[in-house]
């Protein structure tokens, strides 16, 4: 004992600052706390209306408030190339090409919140099974389409920032386990990679460079970081899917996750997870996974929902600095009606709000056999009606509280005195997080004691 205290004063010393030598295991930042809401202009166009805890329509400003007032910090949206058939018919899961990302990007960014873009680099879904060249490409060699990823995310990245979108972090690629944009060699895909983040670092070098592959409970995330790093593919963070019932544990997604951040130096993150809330299908449209599902490890409600993402958020901070964060996988993919399969089909058709539209079948490897609506719907942190459930506050708990700041801009002002009266009489219902950042009296409750303490900070009394 007596020596590692001499070696802790040696270092202390050798440094001159405490900070230096705090310990990287249980220290992390967790910068990012996320969503992706790719599918949402498709669900407002079918007609969807979110609301808040009050019970309130929002608009797309008011939604994206909420996001923020939940603790929300940026959100996650994928980019494919060209979703639509050569009449112009989409392809559905959201027709999520790059328009779609800068609406989204613009108006998140009002709200502070960054943008993930999630470069598929095809023209539908990819995931390990799938991972189709756009049309356009399809005859390319590997060196054609390499110039094609550069400019692709050169331009969409361009795109996105003139819209105004704050863009804090790319992928290029998406569970890139087996392959992308039609390459199964692992030595194309790091040619194709290279490319895409040189792009990155063309428009911006601040933006953080993400890869992403999935399946943690396979235990290969050390080989692919080895291959990548083999290859020269620069890059920041080595990003993981994580779904708690197909994934393994939680204590291995760290486990995996450490060795890459500790051999190879990057930075970690879940880029996409979820839960289930309910057993319930609300769209005529079956759902991946049914909380009737063996092997479920926490409730199927919306506190089993917060367990799962709070233990999501921990495993990546038990990795220490290198964790980077969280984002939920589609939280308001809700159903577009609770009438009748045949008048939902009408919307998924019409407006991408579908997994896939039967538009799709000259593209994907399905022929679109299995079209229809959303998959997700019990997997959101909205009911049915578009009501937010608690677990929706989750984010807030990974995220700093400034006393007195109930409308998170920053400051404290007479704004946040107002938003506390509004909630004690009613007219407004704080989040948690607000509660947190308006209990200035710590006694658990919001009160009028509160906003007068508010008000006395405003007018430096306090
Ligand atoms: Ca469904």
């Amino acid at each position: 004992m007596k020596k590692i205290m001499c070696l802790l004063l040696a270092v202390i010393m050798a440094f001159g600052s405490m900070t230096v030598f705090a310990a990287e295991k249980g220290e992390t930042s967790l910068k990012f706390r996320g969503v992706d809401v790719s599918s949402y202009f498709a669900e407002k166009n079918s007609g969807v209306v979110y609301r808040d805890f009050s019970g309130k329509a929002l608009d797309d400003d008011g939604f994206f408030e909420l996001l923020k007032n939940c603790g929300v910090n940026s959100v996650r949206v994928r980019i494919w190339n060209n979703p639509y058939d050569s009449d112009g018919n989409g392809y559905g899961g959201g027709n999520c090409d790059i328009e779609n990302a800068c609406k989204i990007g613009s108006v998140a960014a009002k709200h502070n919140i960054s943008v993930f873009a999630d470069f598929h680099l095809s023209d539908f879904w990819c995931d390990p099974e799938k991972q189709k060249v756009p049309k356009e490409w399809q005859n390319y060699s590997v060196s054609e389409k390499s110039d094609a990823v550069y400019n692709f995310v050169y331009t969409g990245l361009n795109k996105l920032i003139d819209s105004g979108a704050v863009v804090k972090m790319v992928q290029v690629g998406n569970e890139i386990n087996n392959g992308m944009c039609g390459e199964t060699d692992f030595a194309n895909v790091c040619k194709l990679l290279k490319s895409g983040f040189s792009a990155v670092q063309a428009v911006d070098k601040n933006i953080l460079r993400a890869v992403h592959f999935t399946n943690p409970e396979k235990n290969g995330y050390e080989w692919y970081a080895g291959q990548l790093d083999k290859n020269g593919v620069d890059y920041e963070v080595f990003a993981s899917s994580y779904y708690p019932y197909w994934h393994g544990t939680t204590q291995n997604l760290t486990t995996q996750l450490s060795k890459v951040a500790e051999k190879y130096g990057k930075y970690v993150l879940a880029a996409e997870t979820s839960y289930p809330f309910t057993s319930e299908d609300s769209d005529f449209f079956g759902n991946t996974v049914s909380g009737a599902d063996s092997g479920m490890p926490y409730p199927v409600n919306a506190e089993g929902q917060t367990q799962a993402v709070s233990a999501v958020f921990d495993a990546v901070g038990n990795v220490g600095k290198k964790g980077l964060g969280v984002f939920y996988w589609e939280p308001a993919w809700i159903t577009v009606g609770t009438n009748s399969y045949e008048e939902n089909l009408a919307k998924w058709e019409k407006f991408g709000s579908g997994w896939e539209s039967s538009f799709a079948g000259s593209y994907c490897d399905d022929g679109a056999k299995y079209f229809g609506g959303s998959s997700w719907d019990n997997q959101a942190m909205f009911d049915k009606n578009g009501n937010p459930l608690q677990s929706l506050n989750v984010f807030g708990n990974y995220a700093d509280v400034k006393l007195g700041d109930v409308d998170l801009d920053g400051d404290v002002t007479v704004k946040d005195a107002t938003l506390v009266q509004k909630d004690i009489v009613k007219l407004e219902t704080l989040t948690d997080f607000q509660k947190k950042a308006a209990d200035i009296n710590s006694d658990g409750a919001i009160s009028v004691t509160d906003a007068t303490d508010i008000q006395k900070i405003v007018v430096n009394l306090k």
